[in-house]
């Protein structure tokens, strides 16, 4: 961080949330004075159910803490390298959960909001903000969450010409390539099309005969699925995005003249047969390390999701960087609104943090907001911030937000979906390994577990220059 102002302009961070919370201790801790607006308990959302910042709205599970082998485990460490509030409040108030980081959900926002009200630089003030910030109010933060209220919505919105913010997003499973089986799959877009972008293989194909496609129909019919709330059932589907389970329902054939059309395409592992059904996964992130399943998104729960999709002949041993869902979303288009530290482009006074950006988890959602805290107390101090490497998992979530997807592929225009983050968001190893520490030839899953285990590596070293560099020097400054 450089800077040659003193620490003189306040910030407002609007939500707190758990981007909100930990922008602001950010901001606190560099030195920069911070308003936090919050409006609850006068105005709640339809899901938090107290007044207490970082409130958890449903699960209490921060997910694995294994920063050796799994990729949201990882950021856990580099955020508590970057002196995260919200990661010293969840270990402080951790729960029994084999190798998940959960918390007494109380017990954790309630150590948030004591050190948010504790700090001399943060006033929280209670209301809702009800349009766009103030004019006088030169630096903001808006982290208001998957549930933002409608009339700040709608001021957001008008700021951005997107038809929509709030709906229904379709949220299909994303698999890692590197675990579908190519000896049953194969790469090919429907009759070979090019189209901007593409090479005319651009999608993996699953074949289905006849007996896997009747058991794979009756086997949605049958799965367990999550339930509407009733708020829910007031938000549109976002357009053209029903969910396969309720077009099983429609009838028997319906996704075979859907999603699993079996046109244009040819199986060259068998080339006589016409498959009767075939599922496509098409390229979701630039790396080409993760693909989604195209047409998928579902209502089914977790479990038969799994169990389900792995019938799909290729899909055995899938590994799912993401499951599917449906869930009502408030999130900005950020790759094309936002710049790379997070600005609205139309309006750089207003930063963004949390879910809004286009991230999902509590875990994501707070490690965006320490980052735009980080920007925007730089920004205070009258300098920058250079962006973390993009092989921390910091640096790579905040990749996939201001420019890692991909906007065309097979002509279509894609959009941008949140994201969890993951192994498939990291730039690949230089030199994937190939071998234990003794010498001897790693075997089948040895070599993934190598190869997050090099990736997580990497990210520590990589982030530990970064905050020598440019976060210590800023400290001392
Ligand atoms: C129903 C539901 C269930 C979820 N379950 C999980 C889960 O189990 N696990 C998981 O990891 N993630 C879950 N998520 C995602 C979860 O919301 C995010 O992971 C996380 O809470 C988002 O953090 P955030 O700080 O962006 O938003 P939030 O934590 O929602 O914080 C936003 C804050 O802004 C406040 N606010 C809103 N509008 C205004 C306004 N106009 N003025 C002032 N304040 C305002 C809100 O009151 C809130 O305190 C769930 C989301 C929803 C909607």
């Amino acid at each position: 961080m450089t800077g040659t102002k003193s620490p003189s302009s306040t910030v407002h961070v609007v939500g707190a949330g758990l981007a909100g919370s930990e922008a602001a201790w950010q901001l606190a801790e560099a030195g920069i004075d911070v308003v936090l607006h919050e409006m609850r308990p006068d105005r709640m959302t339809e899901a938090h159910r107290t007044a207490t910042p970082a409130e958890l709205v449903c699960s209490n599970s921060f997910r694995s803490d294994d920063a050796a082998n799994n990729a949201v485990g990882l950021l856990h460490a580099e955020m508590r390298r970057l002196g995260s509030l919200i990661m010293r409040a969840a270990d402080a108030n951790q729960v029994p959960a084999g190798g998940a980081l959960a918390v007494d959900r109380d017990g954790f926002s309630a150590a948030v909001a004591s050190a948010l009200e504790a700090h001399p630089r943060i006033e929280l003030r209670r209301g809702e903000v009800t349009g766009l910030p103030p004019a006088e109010w030169t630096s903001v933060v808006i982290a208001t969450g998957p549930l933002t209220s409608q009339p700040l919505a709608d001021a957001i919105r008008g700021l951005t010409d997107e038809t929509a913010l709030a709906f229904f997003d379709a949220i299909a499973p994303i698999v890692h390539k590197d675990t579908i089986d190519m000896s049953k799959a194969w790469f090919q877009s429907r009759y070979d099309k090019v189209g901007p972008g593409g090479t005319g293989a651009d999608y993996i194909n699953c074949p289905m005969t006849r007996e896997q496609y009747d058991a794979f129909v009756a086997a949605l019919l049958a799965g367990e699925k999550t339930d509407f709330k009733e708020w829910e059932t007031n938000t549109p589907y976002f357009d053209g995005c029903l969910p396969i389970e309720v077009m099983a329902e429609r009838g028997h054939e319906t996704l075979r003249h859907g999603p699993m059309k079996p046109v244009g395409l040819t199986n060259p592992h068998n080339p006589t047969v016409k498959p009767y059904a075939i599922v496509q996964l098409r390229q979701d992130n630039k790396l080409g390390t993760l693909y989604n399943m195209v047409g998928f998104q579902t209502k089914l729960k977790y479990g038969p999701q799994q169990q389900i999709f792995r019938t799909i002949p290729g899909l055995e041993n899938a590994e799912f960087a993401r499951l599917g869902g449906l869930h009502r979303n408030t999130f900005l288009n950020s790759p094309k609104l936002l710049d790379h530290e997070l600005r609205l482009r139309a309006q750089p006074r207003l930063r963004f943090a949390g879910q809004m950006t286009g991230c999902e988890g509590y875990v994501e959602s707070a490690s965006i907001g320490l980052i735009a805290g980080l920007y925007a107390a730089a920004e205070a101090r009258g300098g920058s911030l250079a962006a973390p490497p993009p092989t921390t998992a910091l640096g790579a979530l905040l990749g996939h937000i201001t420019g890692g997807h991909i906007e065309t592929i097979d002509g279509a225009t894609r959009s941008f979906q949140p994201m969890n983050i993951n192994f498939g968001l990291f730039p690949p190893l230089a030199v994937a390994p190939t071998k234990k520490p003794d010498g001897t030839r790693l075997k089948g899953n040895e070599k993934t577990v190598a190869k997050k285990q090099a990736l997580s590596a990497r990210a520590l070293a990589d982030l530990d220059r970064w905050i020598a560099e440019h976060l210590r020097v800023a400290a001392a400054a």
